[in-house]
């Protein structure tokens, strides 16, 4: 059996980067570049006022002139006309380009209250404080200049980038393409969970738990329906789901009398990259890839049936791979850790590293994680009070308030 780290590097080693393709910025999110994104514009593209205000010479009011002709308006959006020279001035508000001759913008607070645009054209201005050129005036290209590099390849586009993708105009970007995920999960016991149970039965939690992850990641994920504990039907669906960029099984692969996953996959044509991983919950955890005719490969994971087994492999395996196969940078790939202070005593048992559901628990204290009460694989309740997962290694004595441990947000 292998441990975390070696499935971690298999999963790596074994996933690859789909190809790139163009989209619109409206679907950006999420999504990482595979192109980098130069400025076609300066910003601001001309020097430019960034109050209302007065367009001046600095060296007027160095001088000690307080009475300046006002020569135009100019607007966010206008151009200015006319120089500005010794004793004028020309209104000028926010955004718009600063006149010929000024280098400095004296706030509108500073003039003469009953100055408008429809009294004689003059107006005082009573500068208190220090005021030299380029005050409130920021210069062309100040921000960053016509070809300078905005975004590097390989990042990841957050709501808040999309502004400054919009301003160099990268209306349409070349980003890695999003896998297309299937999800199967698998038992006799299943059935849907708009139905009620019977006798023997269970919801089938996984199926949309997996899929409501799996839309994290792509907008491409498909509901195969539940299989049951047999060959023919495992075989049938398996093989008409192998076209996708990643198929997600769940159930089936551990020691049961009817655990099949693993063989069927085997006998069409995927090949196991490992079968169970040193990790508490989730032990029986299935790897392996399927080469496709046409040159690409399905990524198969079969994950333990029981929901917080199949979470964990979520996690820390499926997740690697996406992030793998969407471009994420090598350094980004695992899952993120925060090195973390234990608020209460914890004992693990076993042999097996254990990923146990944790909260922060003290504001004032974000390093501070709480282990959460959890009767294990089967119990998704504990979950809807848990922010991640905390690592216990596995180790001879308790775990004690303070011990330092790593915690793994969701
Ligand atoms: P298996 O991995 O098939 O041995 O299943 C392990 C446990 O997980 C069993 O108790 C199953 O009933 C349960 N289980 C399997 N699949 C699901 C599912 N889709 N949703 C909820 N529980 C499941
Ligand atoms: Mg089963």
């Amino acid at each position: 059996m292998i441990t975390v780290e070696e499935a971690f590097i298999a999963v790596e080693a074994n996933s690859a980067r789909l190809p790139s393709e163009t989209i619109g910025l409206s679907s950006a999110v999420g999504r990482v570049l595979a192109e980098e994104v130069r400025a076609d514009v300066d910003s601001p593209p001309h020097h430019k006022s960034v109050m209302d205000g007065f367009a001046i010479r600095a060296a007027d009011i160095a001088a000690g002139v307080k009475d300046f002709r006002v020569l135009e308006t100019i607007v966010a959006g206008g151009l200015p006309t006319v120089e500005v020279t010794e004793g004028t001035t020309s209104r000028i508000m926010t955004g718009a380009p600063m006149p010929e001759g000024a280098d400095a913008v004296v706030m509108i607070e500073m003039s003469n209250l009953g100055y408008s645009d429809s009294t004689p054209p003059t107006v005082t201005l009573s500068v208190e404080g220090k005021f030299t050129a380029g005050k409130h005036r920021m210069a062309r290209a100040g921000n960053f200049a016509n070809g300078d590099l905005i975004f590097a390849v390989n990042h990841r586009i957050r709501p808040v980038d999309v502004g400054l993708l919009a301003e160099v105009g990268a209306s349409e970007i070349d980003v890695w393409s999003q896998p297309t995920i299937a999800v199967l999960p698998t038992g006799d016991e299943l059935v849907d969970c708009r139905l009620l149970p019977g006798a023997s039965q269970i919801r089938n939690s996984n199926g949309p738990m997996i899929r409501a992850i799996a839309n994290q990641w792509t907008q491409q994920v498909t509901d195969l329906g539940i299989g049951v504990d047999q060959k023919s039907d495992l075989e049938s669906k398996i093989n008409a789901s192998l076209k996708h960029d990643v198929l997600i099984l769940t159930g089936g692969v551990s020691a049961g009398t009817r655990d099949l996953v693993p063989e069927v996959l085997a006998s069409q044509g995927v090949k196991t990259i490992f079968h169970k991983v040193k990790v508490k919950p989730g032990k029986p955890i299935f790897f392996g890839v399927a080469q496709r005719g046409e040159g690409g490969r399905c990524y198969v994971f079969g994950l333990p049936g029981n929901p917080v087994s199949s979470l964990v492999g979520m996690h820390l395996f499926v997740a690697t791979a996406i992030r793998k196969m969407t471009g994420v940078a090598q350094t980004a790939l695992r899952p993120v850790r925060w090195s973390s202070v234990l608020s209460s005593d914890h004992q693990t048992r076993g042999n097996r590293p254990t990923y146990w559901p944790g909260r922060r628990c003290d504001n004032s204290d974000p390093r501070l994680v709480q282990p959460l009460p959890w009767n294990g694989s089967s119990d998704l309740l504990s979950l809807r009070e848990a922010e991640g997962l905390i690592h216990f290694p596995v180790r001879e004595s308790a775990y004690r308030a303070g011990d330092t441990v790593d915690f793994l947000p969701f």
